[in-house]
């Protein structure tokens, strides 16, 4: 066992907190790692203050993490002492079923293990992430992250951009598409990037006029505001893709009569019962489809990394020190983050 230290929430309702914790000893397959640094995804906020239900406490939230290896297990054979490497949204899986075979590890038929809030499958302990000094994860679940990447701006492509990449891919937008990404947030601005490499026309959807600047900037041809009815109505019928990144309860009814016929609306974003209901006709007259998307499988995790090293994709990052992170949960609930957190983990290493 190692000691580590971190934050925590204790309760819902508790503010982030620091936590001293003790990280298991190395297994034959595990890397243990010195985080560097850790992204803040708004589901660290779901699952801190239980909106999804079922959190357990102290939850030490964090799967965007970047680090360097300290230590590696007899059986490890892809990593050694100092490379760099990642941690996203999972740390392990049966390994065995269909689903791991086929890479797909978020659809494990026995259940993925999350990075936190999971039950560890050996010793059945509860999970905790990132914001910490240094975490021990099996190797199947570690990545590289290419050189050409700097470590910081690439934490968020380790949640935020497999969970945009992924289902971009596998619904196959190419080059010509329309697609709309909804929510320029961590998600979002992610979501302009790949759409935009993949070859397709982008149009941001967002509630916040000052965001339109920035995401013509950041690459969409267009944008939208969602809260105005008749820039709404001029997009009717025009979209194939919806990329959906809005963290709460909305009204898809106004955004499915943005797609053409066939068109395909795509949540990531929400976890919850859809409320209001769709009309169903919104589906039926133009035969579109509304589909579900979780984060993305190791080997596609490796394939993003690599991809925006060979498409100099960065995430657009915010530099946070660990005792700011309740200021920068309260932020994001605000849709005040240009785009995404990142915690320096030297600051929680200075603290002590
Ligand atoms: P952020 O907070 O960074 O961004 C969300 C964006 O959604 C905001 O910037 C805002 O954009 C928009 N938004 C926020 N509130 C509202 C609202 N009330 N109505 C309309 N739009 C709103 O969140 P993330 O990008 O980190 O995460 C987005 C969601 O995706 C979360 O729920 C998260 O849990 C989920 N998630 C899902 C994953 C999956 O595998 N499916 C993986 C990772 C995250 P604007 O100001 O432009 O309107």
């Amino acid at each position: 066992m190692a000691q580590a230290k971190g934050y925590a929430a204790q309760s819902a309702t508790a503010s982030l907190a620091p936590f001293n914790f003790e990280r298991r000893a190395l297994r034959a397959d595990d890397v243990a790692i010195e985080i560097d640094y850790c992204g803040v995804c708004h589901s660290d906020i779901h699952t801190a203050e239980n909106d999804w239900g079922g959190s357990r406490y102290p939850v030490v939230p964090g799967h965007e993490i970047i680090g360097h290896v300290t230590a590696v297990g007899s059986g490890v054979s892809r990593f050694k002492v100092g490379d760099i490497v990642g941690v996203g949204c999972m740390v392990d899986s049966c390994k065995h079923c269909q689903a791991c075979n086929d890479g797909l590890e978020q659809y494990c038929l026995n259940g993925f293990v999350g990075t936190y809030n999971g039950v560890d499958k050996v010793d059945g302990t509860i999970t905790l992430g990132g914001y910490s000094d240094s975490i021990v994860v099996h190797e199947r679940f570690v990545l590289t992250i290419p050189e050409a990447l700097d470590p910081s701006a690439a934490a968020p492509i380790l949640c935020a951009g497999i969970t945009t990449y992924s289902p971009l891919k596998h619904f196959g937008v190419k080059a010509g598409d329309k697609v709309g990404v909804l929510g320029m947030g961590g998600l979002g601005h992610m979501g302009v990037k790949f759409a935009k490499a993949m070859g397709a026309e982008v149009t941001i959807f967002t509630r916040s006029e000052s965001k339109v600047a920035e995401a013509k900037k950041q690459g969409a041809d267009h944008v939208v505001i969602s809260t105005d009815p008749e820039q709404m109505a001029a997009v009717a019928g025009t979209f194939n893709y919806l990329l959906d990144t809005i963290p709460v309860q909305h009204d898809l009814n106004p955004y499915l009569t943005c797609l053409k016929y066939d068109g395909v609306h795509i949540l990531v974003g929400l976890i919850e019962p859809l409320e209001p209901a769709v009309h169903t006709a919104n589906l039926v007259m133009k035969r579109r489809v509304i589909a579900g998307s979780l984060i993305g499988g190791i080997p596609e995790t490796q394939e993003v990394l690599d991809f925006c090293a060979e498409h100099g994709i960065s995430c657009d990052v915010e530099m946070l020190a660990m005792e700011d992170i309740n200021e920068a949960y309260q932020r994001m609930k605000k849709g005040d983050v240009k785009y995404r957190f990142v915690i320096d983990m030297a600051s929680l290493k200075k603290a002590s």
